[in-house]
């Protein structure tokens, strides 16, 4: 009676996630595919693999679909395939592994003009659990025989060779600037490929019609205060990180992207990360040793972003530098609230008034008196 229970609460389920996305193809599942053996289990693998599609191509997944310790990695490919989930999607080799678990490959095709147009193939770890199966993304599995370093809350996991020095000062950095913002982020988990070409393969992802003729290096994301990065260096399997970057990834993680003033972040990622190895005072030389101008309308190179550096290849842009000033001073006397409220005045060119209330408000500095305050700062560089 018990089993009967939870197989009809079971279809109840599955009929219900089927019915909420009418709209979305089914799986066809064609006479050649080789499912499992046991009848049971081959119809269980296709019902639920169906539902899991639909449910994905439509919203999120369902909790009890997907593999409970492995929701960061799953949702990291379910993540990149939402949008590309075009055309219908096709069975296309279900491979068992062991006795309970498959890598179960699917593609999302359609023809048009009787010419084939692939828009997504990919891969799942199926597994099965008592009444059902659970999904997963194949990046665990994929990188099962890879090796492990820990530093302080980083979790580093490559294939052969890692080097720990970058790896130590990259996981020191982490919690620095995850420290200055007070993130929610307790763990990084980084797996570090070596070549372009196998890092979406890792987490499952066979061929991406949006990402033809492209290469990505990095997927991320922060699932349960735990970041999960997928990465590429495409110089061999070793850490090979810029602070400057590392900085802005880090602000990304706690505050809203859409709202960032870029600018702002990287006049921060000048003072506490520097900018291509120099530090903030090799910056600040380069700015007192390029500054000929008596009187600089200090405005107009904010306003027009003026490069100070050597070469032109470099950009030491005046408007960074001037917020890495405002920055500090904010620090030192407001905190790091009202320096997270300078971060997000977003597109300030195109918000001029709106930028130059919140700084005066923050800072005591409006757009008349910005020349001479700014001049203020800049007298008081050592
Ligand atoms: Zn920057």
């Amino acid at each position: 009676m018990k089993f009967m229970r939870v197989l009809k609460i079971l279809f109840a389920t599955l009929l219900a996630a089927v019915t909420w996305n009418s709209n979305a193809q089914q799986l066809t599942v064609q006479p050649h595919i080789k499912l499992p053996d046991d009848t049971l289990t081959a119809g269980l693998l296709v019902r639920t693999l169906d539902v899991f599609l639909q449910a994905l191509s439509d919203s999120s997944v369902p909790l009890q679909l997907v593999k409970f310790d492995e929701k960061a990695e799953t949702e990291l490919l379910c993540a990149e395939l939402r949008n590309s989930m075009h055309g219908r999607p096709y069975l296309l080799n279900v491979a068992p592994i062991n006795a309970s678990q498959y890598i179960v490959q699917t593609a999302y095709m359609d023809a048009t003009d009787n010419q084939p147009v692939i828009y997504a193939v990919f891969e799942l770890l199926a597994t099965r659990t008592r009444n059902s199966f659970v999904y997963s993304s194949p990046l665990l599995w994929n990188t099962r025989a890879w090796k492990m370093f820990k530093s302080s809350a980083c979790i580093f996991h490559y294939a052969d060779t890692l080097n720990m020095d970058a790896a130590k000062l990259h996981a020191e950095k982490v919690a620095e600037f995850d420290r200055m913002f007070d993130s929610s982020i307790k763990t990084t988990e980084l797996f570090l490929d070596d070549n372009m070409v196998d890092f979406m393969k890792l987490v499952g992802i066979d061929y991406l019609a949006a990402y033809n003729g492209y290469s990505r290096s990095m997927f991320s994301i922060v699932a349960d205060s735990r970041q999960l990065i997928v990465e590429s260096s495409n110089t061999g399997s070793y850490i090979d990180f810029d602070l400057h970057e590392l900085f802005h990834q880090r602000v990304e993680n706690v505050l809203p992207v859409a709202l960032l003033n870029k600018d702002m972040v990287c006049g921060a990622a000048y003072l506490y990360a520097g900018y291509k190895g120099m530090d903030w005072n090799e910056i600040v030389r380069t700015f007192k040793y390029r500054l000929t101008e008596k009187k600089p309308d200090w405005l107009a190179l904010y306003m027009d972003a003026v490069n100070f550096a050597f070469s032109e290849k470099d950009y030491l842009i005046v408007t960074q530098f001037i917020n890495a000033l405002l920055i500090k001073r904010v620090m030192q006397e407001r905190g790091i609230e009202a320096v997270k409220e300078l971060m997000l005045t977003g597109d300030f060119r195109n918000h001029r008034h709106d930028f130059f209330r919140t700084i005066y408000k923050i800072t005591g500095i409006n757009e008349k008196t910005f020349n001479k305050d700014v001049n203020m700062l800049v007298k008081e560089l050592k």
